[in-house]
């Protein structure tokens, strides 16, 4: 961030303008908005100034301005052609410790103007840090379709409010629930529907209720949501909205970054860590701090890698709540496997080649794997296996001691959907040497089964926004033409 986003409160401030131009009237214009006495500098004035002439906080000046000029002077804009009145208004500015902003002179600002969608008293800014003044007004202008101007009304009357519900309701996540569900229904509703009075009548009401409520305890919840393999994009609009409104959130390594980014910001992580060797916390512990969290009325939000239903222990942890009588609801995600196929160009089934898929496990207690070879030797199927980069080699040994094909295809997908998404492809004869050779860090999917052809066949190219997912590192970007690397052609 290179700028940091704040609202000034520049009422009864002074504030100088040099420049009788549309940008000078522009900037004059929010500032008399913002409530700051308002003094501008120019020669003549452009029609762009006609409304704020008579506006009581407007003076015009038609002269250059003086150092003196801006003693006391808090915000100063420059927005003039001449160079040399606008280089010696900026140090006359600055000389007099105000923040300065010159209109086109990034190196000649304090401060930036954002685009400003005005719903008073709701304002939103955008600021694309300078690099694209049109993409802020851009997006400005898809927000002024998604929040109406009812939305000011709205926030007036939320405002209005505020020290009484503060008053009524002293927890601050009953609070939160409070103005939620507010927002969320028909009081809300009304007000956006310009039925102001009837929206205080009943928040009033809701007030008087919620006061009279305030003794009993908040009772919290636990959210078992699937995080999907990593592309935030993957989320659904559930995760999504119950991420919103989390007050806890416990997460796994699993669980990519840029998806707990996402998480409300004033939750309170926890770290409960997973670690194929190191399981920081025991999954009994885990059910446990989940229990205790929604017994503080809290909502708990526990964010799995994948679906939390797939190799994610997700029933235990049900049970645990279902025990103790915790309220809960689980919210599915896209398990890596699905997501490695999607994104690695690898059709799970296929009417030429797979009418079945199984997902199993390749986790082996000490190099011993533990599977129902018969079942996955199927002809006419493909295998997905989780968690089994560490055991590539003893596996594809197995399958092939098993009676498969060593040159039945077979592919890894590392950290799928993820901007670092390698792909491996080879046979259960090669596979395992080329991911050694590869150097992959997991996590990991493995898919054996012919479909694994199909990468090729299908001429499957990466999403246009180019994830770096070749392998061996390759990014998609430095493979022009043929194939360099077996798939991104
Ligand atoms: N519940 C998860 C699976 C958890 S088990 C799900 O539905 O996906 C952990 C295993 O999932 C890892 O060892 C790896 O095999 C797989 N995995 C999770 N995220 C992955 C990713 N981004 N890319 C490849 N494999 C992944």
């Amino acid at each position: 961030m290179r700028h940091l986003p704040i609202f000034l409160d520049l009422g009864g401030k002074a504030a100088i303008v040099v420049g009788g131009g549309a940008v000078a009237a522009r900037r004059a214009e929010h500032l008399i908005r913002a409530g700051a006495r308002v003094t501008t500098f120019a020669a003549a004035l452009s029609d762009d100034f006609r409304e704020l002439l008579d506006q009581p906080n407007f003076r015009h000046e038609a002269r250059e301005p003086q150092p003196k000029d801006f003693e006391s002077c808090a915000l100063c804009f420059v927005a003039v052609d001449d160079e040399r009145l606008s280089a010696e208004a900026w140090a006359a500015a600055k000389g007099a410790g105000a923040w300065v902003n010159v209109a086109d002179r990034p190196r000649f600002c304090d401060f930036i103007m954002p685009s400003i969608l005005d719903r008073n008293p709701l304002v939103v800014a955008i600021s694309t840090g300078g690099a694209s003044p049109i993409l802020g007004r851009m997006l400005k202008a898809r927000m002024e379709s998604a929040i109406p101007a009812a939305y000011g009304r709205l926030a007036d009357l939320m405002g209005g409010f505020r020290d009484a519900v503060a008053k009524a309701i002293a927890s601050p996540v009953q609070r939160r629930r409070f103005w939620e569900t507010v927002l969320e229904g028909p009081i809300a509703e009304k007000a956006l529907a310009g039925d102001e009075r009837a929206a205080a009548a009943e928040l009033a009401h809701a007030i008087a209720g919620a006061a009279a409520d305030n003794a009993e305890a908040p009772r919290g919840e636990v959210y078992l949501v699937g995080a999907g393999p990593g592309d935030p994009d993957l989320l659904t609009f559930r995760a999504l909205r119950l991420m919103q409104k989390a007050d806890v959130v416990l997460y796994d390594r699993l669980t990519d970054p840029h998806v707990i980014n996402l998480v409300r910001r004033e939750a309170e992580r926890i770290y409960v860590g997973k670690q194929p060797e190191d399981h920081e916390l025991p999954q009994d512990e885990i059910s446990a701090l989940l229990v205790k969290l929604a017994r503080e009325g809290k909502r708990v939000l526990r964010l799995k890698g994948g679906d939390p239903f797939v190799f994610g222990r997700g029933g235990e942890e049900i049970e645990a709540l279902a025990a103790e009588g915790v309220p809960f609801q689980v919210c599915p995600g896209v398990t890596a496997a699905i997501g490695a196929a999607a994104y690695a160009g690898i059709p799970l089934t296929h009417r030429d080649h797979a009418q079945a898929c199984v997902f199993v496990t390749g986790h082996g207690k000490e190099g011993k794997i533990d599977l129902d070879w018969t079942a996955l030797l199927q002809p006419r199927q493909t295998v997905a296996i989780y968690m089994g980069l560490r055991n590539v080699e003893a596996l594809t040994r197995e399958f092939v001691a098993r009676g498969a094909s060593p040159d039945l295809p077979a592919a890894i997908v590392d950290n799928a959907t993820r901007p670092n998404q390698r792909v491996v492809v080879g046979t259960l004869g090669t596979l395992a040497a080329k991911a050694d050779a590869a150097q992959l860090s997991g996590p990991s999917i493995i898919i054996v089964g012919t479909v694994v052809t199909l990468r090729d066949a299908l001429d499957w190219r990466p999403a246009a926004e180019a994830r770096p997912s070749a392998e061996h590192g390759r990014s998609v970007a430095a493979t022009s033409g043929k194939a360099q690397d077996g798939f991104s052609r």
